[in-house]
């Protein structure tokens, strides 16, 4: 990968720096109530400043769809982030004169309807707020947006120090990874995740499928799972990818014991069992104990773990326990340095935080849609903007 780095753009002095980060956090009642993302904000910024540079910051906030919805503005997160980034912070709409101040918020990019059509004029409105742009926002990069594609074209552009640590370990992880590499994809429904799937068995060398999507592959090859989350009409696409990893020599790891329970429901009565002896009217809600300690088994024996989706229906215990199991295993492997693990999506990101492993894996992204496209194998309008860019300069 060949994307400029914040040191490309070398001396700031005297120059304004957009900055495209992810300021849409968690609030209530006015207030931010999770500040990870802000967080992620002041290793960039605070580089800027120390290049001599000025910062602006252009995010966006909820989803006003184009419009001015005040109750999706910016300013209510900006004195969050002057705590994060200790020192002053101003916001300005678009109206204004920009803020003689080394660090500006701006209003909401999405309260302009070409933010999200990429509109070239707008992009131009945005780049003109400054002299290089820096995309540090790689959960917003997998939408070619004004923002996060449209500027990038227009003024000198480089990844921050945050997203190129992200690009990094995912690099590490599916580009150019150290062998074997295993996968685990779990999770509800194959629907949402077939082309990651599609794409897992062509790079990996063993697939884990967990979750309620390893029913709907039971189910493929003929066993009962009786009133287990299912998609029976995704069979056939199930059997494809399981011909498609023998030919490409991925072994695929499917539960051979699991845990089914009564209902789907924290402490519902549960029992373990094999394939083939699953109730009409159970739930598999958890691969069982043997299965566990086989997944176990050949994760020690990877260099390279890649994670996306539970095991099983964590949120209820005790049906957490398979991947709590392999999560541990996972960050023991991580912290001995016999294996990199990298792991992202909403639920398995608390998953693993519930687990107590959140810290100990060697990346955790929490891109959300940006990281499931990249689990999928597609090029990243955002970071390809950044890249092109390197092919001019390294041309020049
Ligand atoms: P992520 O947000 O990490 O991408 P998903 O949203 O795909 O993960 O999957 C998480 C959901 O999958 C959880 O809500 C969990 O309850 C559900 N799930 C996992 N295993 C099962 C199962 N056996 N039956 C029903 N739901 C399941
Ligand atoms: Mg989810």
């Amino acid at each position: 990968m060949a994307f400029q780095t914040l040191a490309d753009l070398g001396d700031l002095t005297g120059r304004r720096a957009v900055i495209r980060v992810d300021l849409n956090v968690p609030m209530a009642d006015g207030r931010v109530t999770d500040d990870t993302r802000l967080r992620a904000v002041r290793p960039t910024v605070d580089a800027v400043l120390a290049a001599g540079g000025r910062a602006v910051l252009l995010a966006h906030f909820g989803r006003p769809k184009g419009k001015v919805v005040p109750e999706m503005s910016l300013a209510p997160v900006v004195p969050a982030l002057a705590a994060v980034l200790d020192r002053d912070v101003a916001f300005a709409t678009f109206d204004d004169a920009l803020p003689d101040l080394d660090v500006v918020v701006m209003e909401n990019t999405r309260f302009f309807p070409g933010e999200e059509t990429n509109d070239t004029d707008l992009a131009k409105r945005f780049a003109a707020l400054g002299d290089v742009y820096v995309n540090d926002a790689f959960s917003c990069a997998h939408r070619a947006h004004a923002s996060t594609e449209g500027i990038a074209r227009l003024l000198p552009a480089a990844a921050g120090v945050t997203m190129a640590a992200e690009l990094a370990a995912l690099e590490a992880a599916l580009g150019t990874p150290e062998r074997p590499v295993g996968a685990v994809v779990g999770g509800a429904k194959v629907s949402t995740k077939l082309a990651v799937l599609e794409h897992l068995v062509e790079k990996v060398d063993h697939l884990i499928i967990g979750g309620g999507m390893a029913n709907t592959f039971l189910y493929a090859q003929g066993r009962d799972v009786g009133a287990s989350l299912c998609e029976k009409d995704m069979a056939d696409t199930a059997r494809t990818i399981l011909t498609k990893a023998q030919a490409t020599g991925c072994t695929v790891h499917l539960p051979q014991d699991v845990v089914a329970a009564s209902a789907f429901a924290e402490g519902a009565p549960h029992r373990v069992t094999g394939l083939g002896d699953v109730g009409a009217e159970e739930l598999i809600l958890d691969a069982g104990p043997e299965t566990a300690e086989h997944l176990k088994r050949v994760i020690a024996a990877c260099r390279t773990l890649v994670w996306n989706g539970p095991l099983g229906a964590f949120e209820l215990k005790p049906f957490d326990a398979a991947t709590v199991a392999l999560a541990r295993e996972a960050a023991a492997l991580t912290i001995s340095g016999a294996l990199v693990s990298v792991a992202g999506g909403g639920d398995t990101v608390a998953a693993l935080a519930a687990a107590g492993v959140r810290d100990a894996f060697s990346h955790i992204s929490t891109a959300g849609g940006a990281f499931l496209e990249w689990m999928e194998g597609r090029t990243l309008p955002g970071v390809a903007a950044l890249e092109h860019q390197a092919d001019e300069s390294s041309v020049a």
